[in-house]
């Protein structure tokens, strides 16, 4: 191999497939004990229903390509674990599944999961529920015993998926993955996202809490996920187009305090929290807040939830009240979003 003569372009674009697009330490809990937990997000070819329409708060496919190779994936892992060092948790996230041999081929996988179980490490991936098979399982099961998978539910509510998220799948994909890998003792995390477009903020929060409910018995975890707006998605052109707001912190505190008590360990720390692209207040009870979710998702004790006193919070259930009257959007949600 040598591209000594190539321009620096090229060059550049050469080093960015065998490089993970970020890697980094934080804390996480497993089984009560705070571990040390590397997280690598890998470059892969892509999301494969990106490829056939996306959902409209994904901006992830932003750092794909197709051109991406099995080698380069190994390469970029390698090289993430050397910078990582000790850990006892590895996140490999990819913008789409773990699971899609057309997106992560299986010398790729298998190698990952291979190396994650000679270092003792329990592995998080994530996948869609269609990936989720005997097969893909048993494959998995056969190399390393610690692995948590987390599926992208957003919302229990089939008319939320399909109208607001354009998730290309239903609640009952759903049941029959996390059914599954019940079976199998494969932990799942499910991500829930709070406040989708389309729906006001009032029907965010119950849409949110009932997708908590609905996942509970199934989940090992539950993160919460406050819409966050990427590049290059529709709810980055409805937000522009002043259609879209973020979550209200308020919002976020509700849905954790309302859904704490399920059972399953539930993570609530909005990416991009207090700014105008991810869940925020009127600024001055934004970090305050957020604090409180950090020391929550850490500890599971819903005293460290911070609930300061704020003007804002008036406005916030002035808001609830009225905003479904406002905007035209449906008081009687039963009958809407009926199941
Ligand atoms: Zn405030």
């Amino acid at each position: 191999m040598n591209d000594a003569g190539a321009g620096g372009r090229d060059r550049r674009r050469r080093k960015d497939k065998d490089a993970a697009v970020a890697v980094w330490k934080e804390k996480e809990v497993v089984d009560g004990k705070a571990v040390d937990a590397g997280v690598i997000i890998l470059r892969t070819s892509g999301c494969s229903h990106f490829h056939s329409g996306g959902c409209s708060m994904c901006g992830y496919n932003i750092e794909s390509d197709r051109s991406i190779s099995e080698a380069d994936i190994v390469k970029q892992f390698g090289d993430a674990m050397t910078r990582l060092g000790e850990v006892g948790m590895v996140k490999v996230y990819t913008s789409g599944s773990f699971l899609d041999e057309r997106e992560m081929p299986a010398g790729a996988s298998s190698h990952i999961v291979k190396e994650c179980a000679d270092r003792g490490a329990r592995l998080l991936i994530e996948s869609r529920p269609e990936y989720i098979t005997g097969d893909s399982m048993s494959r998995m099961l056969a190399v390393h015993d610690d692995i948590e998978l987390a599926i992208g539910l957003e919302s229990a509510n089939d008319k939320v998926l399909k109208h607001s998220i354009n998730k290309g799948f239903t609640v009952a994909d759903y049941d029959r993955a996390a059914t599954l890998m019940k079976e199998n003792g494969v932990d799942l995390r499910t991500y829930i996202l709070l406040k989708p477009p389309f729906l006001t903020e009032k029907e965010a929060v119950e849409d949110a809490v009932a997708t908590a409910e609905h996942a509970a018995p199934f989940s090992y975890s539950m993160s919460v996920n406050a819409v966050n707006v990427q590049k290059g998605t529709l709810v980055e052109r409805l937000w522009k187009d002043w259609s879209y707001r973020p979550p209200w912190l308020w919002s976020v505190l509700e849905v954790a305090g309302r859904c704490a008590g399920l059972g399953p360990k539930l993570l609530c720390d909005p990416t991009g929290g207090g700014t105008q692209r991810g869940a925020h207040n009127c600024g001055e009870c934004d970090q305050v807040i957020l604090e409180g979710l950090k020391a929550f998702t850490s500890s599971q004790q819903t005293s460290r939830l911070a609930k300061p006193a704020c003007s804002c919070g008036d406005m916030y259930s002035t808001l609830l009240e009225l905003e479904g009257k406002i905007v035209g959007g449906t008081p009687d949600l039963n009958r809407f979003f009926r199941r």
